[in-house]
């Protein structure tokens, strides 16, 4: 097994756990590891640090699969899988959609599988993953039994590994373009093949739940809706009226699709819009609400974009906190990974005293269990949605 080395300096990250090895971070790199073959790490004293999976054509050298020493065969990938979906098997419930590997906070570096009833949707982020993928897939079916396996490698951040997007069937029978899933209380058509993500939302599952908690005898409006997921929870959860907009037409006919299968058209409305424009021409006209969920997509992909993205989630949140009436509540999610909790916190009391409004911090919520955080890695905890009242 070939071996690198790392920096004398650099160790303290990866010491501490987190699964990278940065390619500035060895010493030197013979040019002969095998894209995905497994190599051993050791630091500069020739200390054993773990075992991972190389790509020379990645900025990120290694991903960590063990700080132990033992065999990386094909049974190791099956315990891991095997591991993955214990926690699910153990502890969900209530839902037939849920993820059940989540990447490196499942000991899988680069394989994301999502449940979707009887079908999984795969998406490989990295070359560990991609040159096993028959072994994984294989695995997936004797695990699983699933009805069929579809692929939805289609994301950009794959080039970083110096891989091609991909997308399509891989095994069994192709999803049928609207699949119904359950949710707690309320079903929603999921588009595999062409939804966007893996074809649903599901680390906002433990936050769509907790709003059809909340939600009752409120007039609600949800922003950045996507297919009405949130829509849903605080329908059946009683809100009086849930106004939902999204910039995508495609996400608004599957949100309206959705009201209608779950019988709450008649309290639906759904706007094609940019949620910045329709936010500022809500409050122009004076509509108050009682509940506003804000659910962006990420706003920024690198530590250099913060600053930007902070503006971004000030003028949403100020937007919402003045359109609430007393008592109102705000649900502001972010899903940026490089933005913490306590930053995010603070941006929201920031646009509160912009207002001249007092807010109440009620809860701060992540992801559920099938979205697994690594302590050592702070940004595999990328889900915030804070729960907030305004008076
Ligand atoms: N809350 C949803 C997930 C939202 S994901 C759920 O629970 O399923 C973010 C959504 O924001 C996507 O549907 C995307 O189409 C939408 N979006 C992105 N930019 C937008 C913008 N400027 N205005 C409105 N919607 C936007």
């Amino acid at each position: 097994m070939k071996t690198l080395v790392l920096k004398p300096t650099r160790t303290q990250r990866i010491r501490g756990g987190h699964p990278w090895v940065f390619a500035g971070e060895v010493q030197k790199i013979s040019g002969e590891e095998q894209p995905g073959e497994v190599v051993q790490v050791k630091d500069a004293k020739g200390k054993f640090v773990g075992l991972g999976t190389v790509n020379p054509n990645s900025n990120i050298l290694v991903r960590l699969l063990t700080r132990m020493e033992e065999t990386i065969d094909d049974d190791f990938w099956r315990r891991r899988i095997e591991e993955a979906l214990k926690v699910r098997g153990d502890y969900l419930t209530g839902t037939d959609a849920y993820r059940l590997i989540h990447s490196e906070a499942d000991g899988l570096p680069g394989l994301v599988v999502d449940r979707y009833g009887p079908y999984l949707s795969v998406q490989i982020l990295a070359m560990g993953i991609e040159v096993r993928r028959d072994l994984i897939i294989q695995t997936l079916i004797d695990l699983v039994k699933p009805r069929g396996i579809f692929e939805r490698s289609d994301v950009s951040v794959r080039r970083l590994e110096g891989l091609e997007e991909r997308k399509g069937p891989i095994w069994g029978q192709t999803p049928p373009k609207s699949l119904i899933i359950n949710e707690g209380p309320y079903q929603i058509g999921v588009d595999i093949q062409n939804g966007q993500k893996t074809g649903f939302f599901l680390d906002q599952r433990p936050n769509r739940l907790r709003v059809g908690e909340l939600a009752k005898g409120r007039r609600v409006l949800n922003a950045f809706s996507y297919s009405g997921g949130f829509t849903m929870a605080a329908a059946l959860g009683g809100a009086t009226e849930v106004v939902s907009v999204d910039i995508s037409a495609e996400a608004i006919a599957l949100g309206e699709a959705n009201a209608q299968m779950n019988g709450v058209s008649e309290r639906c409305s759904w706007v094609t819009a940019n949620a910045f424009d329709f936010l500022r021409e809500q409050e122009k006209a004076k509509e108050l609400y009682d509940m506003i969920i804000l659910d962006p997509p990420a706003f920024t992909k690198s530590k250099d974009s913060i600053p930007g993205a902070i503006r971004g989630y000030k003028e949403i949140n100020l937007r919402a906190i003045r359109m609430l009436r007393p008592g109102g509540m705000l649900v502001s999610a972010s899903c940026s990974h490089h933005m913490d909790a306590q930053t995010f916190v603070s941006v929201i009391q920031d646009a509160a005293n912009d207002s001249g409004r007092r807010l109440r911090q009620l809860d701060l919520r992540g992801a559920g269990i099938d979205h697994p955080v690594l302590p050592a890695a702070p940004e595999t905890n990328y889900l915030k949605c804070f729960y907030g009242t305004v008076n």
